[in-house]
């Protein structure tokens, strides 16, 4: 008996403790993989000389860390400076500057991790209007920890001085943070969302308005190349902001983040053709500073747009359903009802109403009280409700009455329908929080159409509330059918 009560505790604490290394190596896999991937890249398109222009790294971290904040805990800052360490080692750093880049690529991702603590969940995840500008605050602080740490690295290593070490070093961080952190701060939060929004599109038209703005990015940054001089750089603005109120906020930065990319891998390759002062320098981390914020306008945008439309969809659910059921409202489910009814062909397909009013309703109240009823109207709604298909309709008319439309149900199947919704309530003991279990019980009327005229549901509700009426003078919880 004792060994019995001993093993399974033992036993269970191993899978358990399996699963928790099993994830604590794949958060150190990712991260390792994704800084030394990454730093690699930026190693190798760094022009002789030079820091790297796309330095993707720290971004990446910091955007892993904050996206998935599992991902933040102190093996996977070994894993990261292990990631920095090997990618700069094997392309043949010495060991004393790659250790200073290392620290100072950390203290950038680690500001910023220990700054969005700050920041609430939804600002994290850039859906209010002013997300972008705390963004732009974080990414800000977190370039000139950068900065400053890797400064003095930049005179060892490219023979500059220590303030446009500081500066250049600044630009470049700074960008990279604002390019591709919001790529990895909107992520979906299943991977199947990616693809979701254009997969709900249905016809032509809407596949074509939906690519519409991407093409006009293209074709913009072609008229750039095509007109040239400095102020192409901004001939993409209209085409990103077509963009940001088109697409997700998710969309919109992965786009954003590839025009950045092409324009700095474009400016410091010579491809775009921007004036440049003397100070070479000096220009070419204005020209940085520029490109990344541009960035912020159509993610801002598109973050404003989000909070509107989440905004607009959750008072438009709230208009359309009855507050204490959840189940449509009498509007609602008037304009559905008649929108389904209308739209069955003339003759021959059937639509069912089924009307319902619980039984001695008054009485539950009376004798138990009024937050006691409504936890019935809850029950029984869901127990109606959990028993009708997808595109049956099913709305509060008012009180204890409500109403389901069924499309395509003859009399038959509706009256069966009908009865099994029937004594399922009655059946179904509803438990009040005062512990007492409920039964009640509801009456039914049942009408059904073939065809529907101009009348829309009115017809139907008038039948249906008639066999109703005849269903309470019988004696209640039963059906009747309209003659
Ligand atoms: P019958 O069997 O003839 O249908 O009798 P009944 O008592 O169910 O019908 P009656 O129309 O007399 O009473 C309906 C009651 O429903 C009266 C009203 O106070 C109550 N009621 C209406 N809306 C709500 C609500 O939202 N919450 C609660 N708790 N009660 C409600
Ligand atoms: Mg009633
Ligand atoms: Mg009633």
């Amino acid at each position: 008996m004792a060994e019995d009560e001993a093993m399974p505790t033992a036993s269970s604490a191993h899978p358990a403790l399996r699963a928790w290394s099993g994830q604590m190596a794949a958060g150190f896999a990712i991260v390792f993989l994704t800084v030394l991937l990454a730093s690699g890249f930026g190693i190798l398109t760094r022009p002789v000389g030079f820091l790297a222009a796309v330095w993707p790294a720290n971004a990446l971290l910091l955007g892993l860390m904050v996206r998935w904040p599992r991902l933040a805990r102190w093996p996977n800052w070994v894993a990261a400076f292990l990631g920095y360490m090997v990618a700069d080692l094997v392309t043949g750093d010495a060991f004393g500057v790659t250790l200073w880049l290392t620290a100072a690529n950390m203290a950038g991702a680690m500001t910023g991790v220990a700054l969005f603590q700050f920041v609430s969940e939804e600002d994290r995840r850039l859906r209010r209007p002013l997300s972008v500008l705390f963004l732009l605050a974080i990414c800000l602080a977190a370039a000139s920890a950068a900065a400053v740490c890797g400064s003095g690295a930049a005179r060892l290593l490219f023979e500059r001085g220590l303030r446009e070490g500081l500066e250049f070093w600044f630009a470049t961080e700074f960008v990279n943070s604002l390019v591709f952190l919001p790529v990895l701060l909107a992520f979906p939060d299943r991977a199947r969302d990616l693809l979701r929004p254009f997969s709900a599109l249905r016809s032509g038209r809407e596949r074509l308005l939906a690519i519409a703005p991407a093409v006009a990015l293209a074709a913009s940054v072609a008229l750039g190349r095509v007109v040239g001089g400095p102020g192409a750089i901004a001939f993409t603005v209209p085409a990103l902001v077509w963009c940001a109120l088109t697409y997700s906020v998710f969309a919109t930065a992965a786009v954003t983040a590839l025009l950045c990319l092409g324009l700095l891998v474009a400016s410091s390759s010579g491809l775009l053709a921007l004036p440049m002062s003397s100070d070479i320098l000096g220009s070419t981390s204005s020209i940085r500073l520029g490109i990344a914020l541009m960035a912020i306008g159509p993610l801002t945008v598109s973050a404003v747009n989000r909070a509107r439309e989440d905004l607009v969809a959750e008072l438009s659910h709230r208009a359309a359903h009855d507050a204490l059921t959840g189940v449509l409202s009498r509007r609602a489910f008037m304009e559905r009802g008649c929108a389904a009814v209308s739209q069955m062909p003339a003759g021959g397909v059937p639509v069912a109403l089924l009307m319902f009013d619980i039984d001695r309703f008054k009485q539950v109240n009376d004798c138990y009280g009024h937050a006691a009823g409504d936890d019935v109207l809850v029950a029984f709604s869901r127990i109606v409700g959990e028993r009708l298909r997808p595109d049956d309709i099913f709305g509060r008319l008012g009180g204890e009455e409500f109403a389901a439309v069924l499309p395509g149900r003859s009399l038959g199947e509706a009256l069966a329908m009908a009865e099994r919704l029937r004594a399922e309530v009655e059946r179904t003991g509803i438990a009040l929080a005062s512990g007492v279990v409920l039964h009640i019980s509801v009456s039914i009327g049942v009408s059904v159409v073939d065809s529907v005229s101009g009348d829309c549901l009115d017809r139907l509700l008038a039948r249906s509330d008639r066999a109703l009426y005849g269903a309470k003078a019988s004696g209640r919880n039963v059906v009747r059918v309209a003659a």
